[in-house]
């Protein structure tokens, strides 16, 4: 960190701060201008809480000059980090789209949805058997008969399955049955989990919480990365703001902020982050065109009967359309999709 001293700061008060970074265990190098005197602190333990200093007389202001999230930057690993799920990998060149439901509601359901959105060419089926919902009196999921569903569907078409898991205690159950383990947006906080998480080599979709920074999204990422899970993707979902047209404010410009500070890759859902599915598309299409490695979309074949998010999930023929124009925004910009839907490839009878 750099310190930067107060114009009349005292020689007493200087040697004050010089104390406290050796103590921090930095090493103290000083340098003293015509107006001010700037101390820069090289080292030191990574738990050095900067607050102690700028809380001293005479200090103007701390910079940190090192990110406190370390598994988690680039400065730790200039390369992207690319991750490993059955045949895909996300990460990589390949636009990764992840869709389905927002719960399993049904066997017929899923299966349809997972059809649908397979035909499309998604490569990874969404859809949650616990669900975080703001009311107690709302749907809670299906719970493991919700998984043993999504299991089904996702083997029936060769897809991969994410499903959100809100608690420690569910996560041997639910290992078996998926590939990706979802941290939805309100557990992104939750420590306990993430340590749990940290202990696993299931790769973990990590969604940005409300009101999370992208500093403290990274460093809940950088709780399960310490635990020796490196297999960590991060999923912007919207964050709470002023504006009520849409149910959240979708940051699109997370998505370069996140390339430049960390390798671990990044998707966007913008189902969540509209709340609306007619702007779900023109979401989809700018977070492709800002570099996004994957989206994580809701589709449902009769949204308008979902058990949860209906208003937000696209129609089966919204998303086929949206695939189409992604095909053509990803090559754009030097990454490949999934080149032609299912269908029009002749594979097998999906
Ligand atoms: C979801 O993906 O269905 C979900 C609940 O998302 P979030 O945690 O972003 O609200
Ligand atoms: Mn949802």
């Amino acid at each position: 960190m750099v310190v930067v001293m107060e114009e009349r700061a005292s020689e007493d008060q200087i040697q004050r701060v010089v104390a406290q970074l050796v103590q921090m265990g930095f090493d103290v190098h000083r340098s003293t201008g015509s107006l001010r005197t700037v101390i820069g602190a090289v080292g030191g333990q990574t738990k050095g809480d900067p607050r102690l200093v700028e809380a001293l007389d005479g200090v103007h202001e701390v910079m940190r000059i090192t990110e406190p999230f370390k598994l988690a930057s680039r400065t730790f690993k200039p390369e992207d980090t690319v991750i490993t799920v059955r045949d895909l990998r996300i990460g990589g060149d390949e636009v990764i789209v992840m869709a389905g439901p927002c719960s399993a509601e049904s066997e017929a359901q899923v299966m349809s949805t997972a059809a649908a959105v397979k035909r499309a060419g998604a490569k990874v089926l969404r859809g949650g058997a616990f669900k975080p919902r703001s009311s107690p009196y709302s749907f809670q999921g299906l719970g493991e008969q919700g998984l043993q569903m999504l299991r089904v569907a996702a083997d029936a078409h060769h897809l991969a399955l994410v499903s959100e898991v809100m608690d420690a205690s569910q996560i041997a159950m639910m290992v078996p049955y998926v590939d990706i383990l979802q941290v939805g947006a309100r557990n992104m906080q939750n420590y306990t989990l993430l340590r749990e998480l940290g202990r696993l080599r299931t790769p973990v979709l990590l969604k940005r919480g409300i009101s999370a920074t992208i500093e403290e999204w990274l460093l809940s990422a950088e709780y399960i990365l310490a635990g020796g899970n490196m297999d960590v993707m991060l999923c912007e979902r919207g964050i709470r703001t002023f504006e009520s047209y849409t149910r959240n404010t979708l940051d699109i410009s997370a998505i370069p902020v996140v390339k430049k500070l960390s390798h671990l890759p990044i998707l966007v859902d913008p189902s969540h982050g509209t709340g609306r599915r007619d702007k779900v598309a023109p979401m989809a299409r700018a977070a492709v065109a800002a570099g996004a490695d994957g989206l994580l979309i809701e589709v449902h074949c009769d949204p308008d009967q979902a058990m949860s998010d209906g208003a937000q999930s696209m129609f089966p023929g919204q998303f086929d359309r949206l695939m189409a124009e992604l095909r053509i925004i990803a090559p754009a910009i030097g990454r490949s999709i999934c080149l032609e839907p299912v269908a029009r490839r002749g594979w097998g009878s999906e």
